[in-house]
């Protein structure tokens, strides 16, 4: 009796002791199970941070088009541009805008913003009340007439800016930073290569709208800056930031 009472107890003993090994035992791996969790959760947060691609955001560049609008490359422009959904800045001359009045709308009700250039082309280097207001603020006026809003931004010709313009007419001068000089190459893909390799954040880029070269280069421009993550933006939102 008293041996099997004797090995009851050491069943009992065996038993619980048995529990609390498989008690501790589980314990412990609860915890590692845990900290294995959290390891995991720090290498994901970590490798996904790695896999963004690299942070692009916030470069601004303008495209901007001088001496139009041009009754043929114009609106092949235009279309482009609102294929792409991007917006530009049009330097325009008066004596074209007095031509292609429908065009100069079209600018206008797609979004772009609309600088004057002069009515006739003219340099304003040293230019006297008489010329700012015949070259000036007849195209303004005009401008005005077609597309509802007076332009704030004046390029002159052939970058010919003098305090006197500004403080006379109010108008901001506009010149540029990267000049392909897309009007004697006539080259799209030499246009393209002088851009790409010039561009820079705050950048304003000269073109003109008075050929097929231009047009198809600011396609490509615009395609390949914006996958290295560059905003097309009008020059007011570079100039008045
Ligand atoms: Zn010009």
């Amino acid at each position: 009796m008293k041996d099997r009472r004797k090995l009851f107890r050491l069943m009992i003993g065996g038993v619980v002791t048995a529990y609390l090994l498989l008690a501790g035992y589980w314990v412990f791996t609860g915890r590692f199970r845990e900290d294995k969790m959290k390891e995991t959760v720090i290498w994901q947060s970590e490798t996904e941070k790695d896999d963004k691609p690299e942070e692009t955001g916030g470069k601004k560049i303008a495209l901007t088009f001088d001496d139009g609008p041009h009754p043929v490359y114009t609106p092949m422009l235009l279309e482009g541009l609102k294929k792409r959904g991007v917006k530009v800045t049009f330097f325009l001359m008066g004596s074209a805008v007095e031509k292609y009045p429908d065009i100069v709308k079209q600018i206008a009700d797609d979004g772009h913003l609309i600088g004057n250039h002069t009515f006739h082309h003219v340099g304003l280097e040293n230019a006297d009340t008489a010329l700012i207001e015949s070259e000036v603020v007849s195209a303004n006026e005009l401008i005005e007439k077609i597309a509802g809003e007076r332009p704030q931004f004046i390029r002159p010709p052939f970058g010919q800016c003098d305090d006197g313009i500004e403080s006379d007419t109010g108008m901001i001068c506009v010149l540029w930073s990267i000049d392909p000089q897309d009007w004697c190459t006539k080259d799209a893909s030499k246009v393209v290569k002088r851009v790409m390799a010039n561009a820079k954040d705050n950048g304003i880029i000269l073109l003109h709208d008075q050929y097929k070269t231009s047009v198809m280069a600011a396609f490509t421009i615009i395609d390949e800056l914006q996958k290295e993550g560059y905003e097309f933006v009008t020059v007011d939102e570079i100039l008045l930031d």
